[in-house]
Order: C-alpha cells, then sequence, then structure tokens
C-alpha cells in the first residue's frame, strides 16, 4: 500500500515541489545572486569562486563579455565597454545629457527617448546591457541550483522611478526571467535581518558604497515596509577616502598633483587597500612608488585617517538629518540602523553612526551580500516555498488613486503603475474661515476632473478647530497595502482629531474596463487640461472673493469711507461675473484687478492690526 505524504502544519504541501528562485542585486558597480539552500541565504559563487560580478558587459565583434574580463578591458576599450548602465536605464535622452561628458560612450544621435550606445555590435539600449548581466547571473544560479529558476526578485534603488523600475523589469524579461517582483534595495537589506519579522516600526538603511551614498527611512507596518523618505549623494563613496589618503600621502611624499598617470593610478590603489587595512588595523603601511622611479615608505595610522575621513563622514550624517526631517521624525524613534555597502567596514563610519542615532547598528550580515542576501529570501517566499503569510505579494495600482479638491478637480496622491504596499501623504487646508469639517471624496481614474473618475469612497474629517481660511494643517494619507486595500485617513495636525476609510479599489474593475479608462484619458488630455486650468482658476478667484468679504464683514466699516469701499465692490462684483463665466484667462484678470484696486485697504488693515497689537506697550519691547 502506498504511504500518503501529509505535511506538518505550517509547513508547505509538498516539500519535493521546491520551486527554485534567486534574487539579485543588480548593482551599479557589482551585481550578485543569491538563494535560499537548506533554509540558508547564501550568494553564489562563478566557477572561480568568485561572487561579485562587476556590472560591467563589453561588446566585441565576436560577443558580448559580462565581468571581470569585461572591466579589465574598460580602460583599453572605452567605447565598447559599457560600465554604468544601471546609472542610465529608464533614463530619458535628454536626461543622460545632463549627466555630462563623464560617460566615454558614444550615444546615438537620434530622436527616440531611450538612449542607444554605438559599440562594434551595433547599438545597445541600457536595458539590453542590464539584460546581459542579468542573464549571467541568472545562469550561474540555474548551473548551482541544477533547475530552470521560476522567478527572481531584483532590488532597485528606493528612489528609482516608475520608468526606471520598468525598464529593469524590461531587462529582466529580454534576459528571459520570470520577475516575481522588484525590490527596494533598503527594504532587502531590512529584509536579511529580519526585520519584517520584528515589532513595527522605523528603521534607517544606511548604504555606502564605492561611489555613492543612500539613507532611506522604511516604516514597517504590519509586516509591510513603507519608504517614508530617501536621500543621500550620488557622488560620495569610498572611492572619496581613498581619493583623500592619496592626498595626504603625496603631502608627505612630496609627489606633485601633475605626476605621470600611472603614479597617480597606483598611488589610488595603495591608498584604497591602507583605507581597508585601517578597518582591521591601527596602522596601515605603505611602500609608494614615486616619480622617478623611487620609492617612498611610511605608515598612515587610524587616528590621521579618522582625522582625514571625519569630513566625508560628516555629509553623510548631513543627509541622515535630512531624510530623518523629510521623515518627520526624530533620531531616537529609529528602531535599528541596517549598514549596507563595503564602506560600511570602516570602524569610524559605524561609531559616526551609531552616535547620530544613539544606537550601534547592525554588521553582522556581510554588507556587500545583504541586499541579495533579503532579495533571495523574498523570492524564496514568492516560488511558494513558504507559508503564505510570511511575507505579502506585491503589486502595483492599475490607476490612480487620488482626491477631491475644490472645484470638482481630482488630486492624485498614488500615481498609476506604483508598486504596492505604498502609503503616501499630503496636506491639505481648510476653504473657510471657521471650518470645522471637511469632506473626504476619494476616486480612482486618470482623467482631470472628479465627474471623470470613478468615485470609491466618501467620509467626512470633523472636529477641525475652526481657524482663518488656509491656517488648518489637514494631513490626509493614502495606504495601498499588499492585497490592493486602500485606507485613507485623514488627520488634523494640531489636535491630532482622525477618521478613516478603507476600501479595495480595484474591486469590480475588470481589465477591460481598466484599458478603457486609460484610453479615455490619453483621448481627453486637451480637454481635461483646459477644463483643469478653468477649474483651478474658479477656486483662486473665489479664494480670492472670500477673503475679501470677511475682510469687509470684520473692519471695513472702519476702515473704508464709502467712496473707497466703492471701487473695491465693482471688482468683486466683476469678479464673481468672471467665475460664472467658463474663462479662466478672464477670472485670473479679474482676480488681479481685486488685488490691485484693493492693495491701499490690505496696508491699512496690516497697520492697524500692528497697532492694535502694540497697544499699551513700549516700542522697545518690539525690538
Ligand atoms: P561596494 O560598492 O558596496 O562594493 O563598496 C565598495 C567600497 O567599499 C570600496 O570603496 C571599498 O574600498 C570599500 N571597502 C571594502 N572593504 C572595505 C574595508 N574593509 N574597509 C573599508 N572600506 C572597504
Amino acid at each position: 500500500m502506498a504511504l500518503l505524504q501529509i505535511a506538518e502544519p505550517g509547513q508547505a504541501a509538498a516539500p519535493h515541489e521546491h520551486r527554485l528562485a534567486a534574487g539579485i542585486d543588480l548593482g551599479t558597480t557589482n551585481s550578485l545572486v543569491a538563494a535560499v539552500r537548506s533554509g540558508q541565504a547564501k550568494t553564489l559563487p562563478d566557477a572561480q569562486g568568485r561572487h561579485l560580478l562587476p556590472s560591467v558587459v563589453r561588446y566585441t565583434q565576436d560577443g558580448v563579455i559580462v565581468g571581470h574580463e569585461a572591466r579589465e578591458a574598460a580602460a583599453s576599450d572605452p567605447l565598447n565597454t559599457i560600465a554604468s548602465a544601471k546609472r542610465l536605464i529608464g533614463r530619458p535622452v535628454s536626461d543622460i545629457k545632463s549627466l555630462g561628458g563623464s560617460l566615454p560612450y558614444e550615444f546615438v544621435d537620434q530622436d527616440s527617448s531611450v538612449p542607444r550606445i554605438r559599440t562594434v555590435s551595433g547599438d545597445v539600449s541600457p536595458m539590453e546591457v542590464s539584460a546581459e548581466i542579468l542573464r549571467v547571473l541568472a545562469h550561474r544560479a540555474e548551473e548551482t541550483l541544477g533547475g530552470e529558476l521560476s522567478g527572481v526578485v531584483i532590488t532597485v534603488p528606493a528612489y528609482f522611478d516608475d520608468a526606471q523600475r520598468q525598464a529593469t523589469k524590461d531587462a529582466a524579461r529580454l534576459a528571459g526571467l520570470n520577475v516575481f517582483r522588484l525590490l527596494n534595495e533598503p527594504t532587502a537589506a531590512a529584509v536579511a535581518y529580519g526585520l519584517d519579522r520584528g515589532a513595527d516600526g522605523v528603521h534607517a538603511i544606511f548604504d555606502l558604497g564605492g561611489g555613492t551614498f543612500d539613507i532611506s527611512i522604511l516604516r514597517l507596518n504590519r509586516g509591510v515596509f513603507e519608504v517614508m523618505s530617501t536621500g543621500g549623494d550620488s557622488a560620495l563613496g569610498g572611492d572619496d577616502f581613498d581619493q583623500a589618503i592619496a592626498e595626504w600621502i603625496m603631502d608627505q611624499a612630496g609627489i606633485a598633483d601633475d605626476a605621470d598617470h600611472k603614479v597617480l593610478r597606483q598611488l589610488m590603489q595603495d591608498a584604497r587597500r591602507a583605507k581597508e587595512v585601517l578597518s582591521d588595523a591601527e596602522v596601515a603601511e605603505l611602500d609608494i612608488a614615486i616619480p622617478g622611479d623611487g620609492r617612498w615608505q611610511g605608515s598612515i595610522d587610524r587616528e590621521t585617517f579618522n582625522r582625514l575621513a571625519d569630513p566625508l563622514i560628516r555629509k553623510t550624517i548631513s543627509a541622515c538629518r535630512r531624510a530623518l526631517r523629510d521623515a518627520d521624525i526624530s533620531a531616537d524613534e529609529v528602531r535599528e540602523v541596517v549598514m549596507v555597502g563595503g564602506s560600511t567596514r570602516m570602524p569610524r563610519v559605524r561609531e559616526k553612526v551609531g552616535d547620530f542615532f544613539g544606537r550601534a547598528p547592525l554588521v553582522d550580515i556581510d554588507p556587500d551580500k545583504v541586499v541579495a542576501l533579503g532579495a533571495a529570501i523574498q523570492a524564496d517566499v514568492l516560488a511558494g516555498n513558504k507559508p503564505d503569510d510570511e511575507i505579502l505579494l506585491l503589486d502595483v495600482t492599475p490607476l490612480s488613486l487620488g482626491l477631491e479638491t475644490m472645484g470638482g478637480l481630482v488630486e492624485k496622491l498614488i500615481p498609476r503603475n506604483t508598486t504596492i504596499p505604498v502609503a503616501r501623504a499630503q496636506e491639505f487646508t481648510t476653504f473657510k474661515d471657521g471650518q470645522t469639517a471637511m469632506a473626504i471624496h476619494v476616486l480612482q481614474g486618470e482623467r482631470e476632473m472628479v465627474e471623470h473618475c470613478r468615485s470609491l469612497a466618501r467620509f467626512e474629517l470633523r472636529g477641525i478647530p475652526p481657524m482663518v481660511a488656509g491656517a488648518a494643517r489637514i494631513r490626509v494619507t493614502f495606504r495601498v497595502d499588499a492585497d490592493g486595500l486602500l485606507n485613507v485617513e485623514a488627520e488634523e495636525l494640531s489636535q491630532g482629531v482622525r477618521a478613516q476609510v478603507t476600501v479595495k479599489p480595484s474591486y469590480g474593475l475588470t481589465d477591460e474596463e481598466i484599458s478603457g479608462m486609460l484610453q479615455a484619458s490619453y483621448e481627453h488630455a486637451e480637454q481635461d487640461m483646459q477644463e483643469r486650468k478653468l477649474a483651478e482658476a474658479r477656486v483662486e478667484g473665489m479664494r480670492v472673493v472670500e477673503a475679501l468679504q470677511a475682510a469687509l464683514a470684520s473692519d471695513g466699516d472702519r476702515l473704508l469711507s464709502n467712496d473707497e469701499r466703492k471701487p473695491i465692490e465693482t471688482a468683486l462684483e466683476q469678479l464673481n461675473q468672471a467665475i460664472a463665466g467658463n474663462d479662466a484667462d478672464a477670472i485670473e484678470e479679474q482676480a488681479k484687478n481685486v488685488e490691485k484696486v484693493c492693495e491701499f485697504y490690505v496696508e491699512r488693515r496690516m497697520n492697524s492690526g500692528i497697532q492694535e497689537a502694540m497697544a499699551g506697550h513700549n516700542i522697545n519691547e518690539f525690538e
């Protein structure tokens, strides 16, 4: 009799059906592939035992070379050796031009929005270059794991926009890969440390590589990471520390700035080696080739290096401060700080980052591999090798989500195609003096006007303290969780009054309906723009009317004679008539006219306000 297999509770039902999956860290300088094997995430080496694959692709007449060999040829064959695909992918030609002449490639002059680079084996796009790198890594994984990959997770910087993400996905498709999903690099690092399984809270991911620095503030909310803010410096990294040491050596050894190129290149390599030695030792010995075949011997100690490093580290800390400010949190609210990138091996960096956040950063996992390892863990879950509830599946929003603002306009908070889960917040204010409630109307669609979008939900925020129009601050947060559920919350910031609603935006919409809505938005783009302009002009006009009427009611009688008041009222009437019409320019013109006619009145109100404030006080008190 055949034995029936019964899985243990919580285990995958069919352990023998383990599906192969890999995580890929597609980096600017180096890339890595990792997979979960026997329950442990590990990066996979090539046949020579090397884990890192330089992200360099060389095109020759005989074919394509990827990795170490390509990198070695970069100096001798710069035009055909592409080393910056990640900096170019998903960016239009105009952006690439602004990157400056620093790129040694020959770009094909063409109208297309995708840049193409001329090589001996034809023109290639950055997407195709990335596809070559992905192909090599996927092949390595399939060789090592012994079968075809069911899918991959590829990491991208948190700040990558839609186009850059889409182009990365397209590169993977071109390489014949099934992309389970793209994962933000900082999120992958957090997953590698298991932070997704810990308590909800805010984490900082500090990523200092060879040439770039990124800081990301993530919030873990019910098992899902949201990017609260990102920051950094795309031109700050380990290379700058090498440079600082090299300059110090030149000073000590009396090497001039204009020394031979070869001497300087060797010097940079020696400086880098010394820097890396100083991560483990107190002193690094130096034996430097100087111009004229001589040598200079000396040493550099940690204290000297720290002095050279501190100004650079200070720059990273300033960026951390800015990122925290953008996320509206303080350093002591950060639960864990994750270190990513080879340069976080420097003890001084760890020390200063620890001082700033008030806690020792997490450094146990190799900072070069942590992103790939997190991606591998995620890929393993998405391949179905773990119970479903471990990490939630992510997707993109099919249509934009937004809310109704004055004038029947839709303000989009989450554009279509945004990867979910996502959270976006925006502040709104009251339109009328003393307004104590706000109607929140949640909409889905691409069009500009409410009537052309799909209404998802309405709710009210009540209990706003009465203030003058424009003074209240209401933060509306849209959160789409991994299942596509939208939660909208409105909060009045001075008193913390809140209201919220949850909807399932994609509910009931078929693919055809979604494409129909998109089609309509393209067809009506011009008309929508006109309507938007008119609606905005009306809102602005009405704001002027409201403000002026309120002012006249409060002090018009006291500050204006009848003769002075007449032209103001005429201008107000003309503005009201324009608002009733359909001409946006006419409304703007009349609103400007009101402001001009009222100039003297506004000034008089200000003076009267100052006099009231000063009544009974001595002028010196105000200085
Ligand atoms: P990544 O781009 O993340 O691979 O980082 C590479 C950078 O890390 C280079 O600038 C290396 O010099 C630097 N790096 C690697 N190992 C160390 C180390 N032990 N100490 C200091 N910097 C290191």
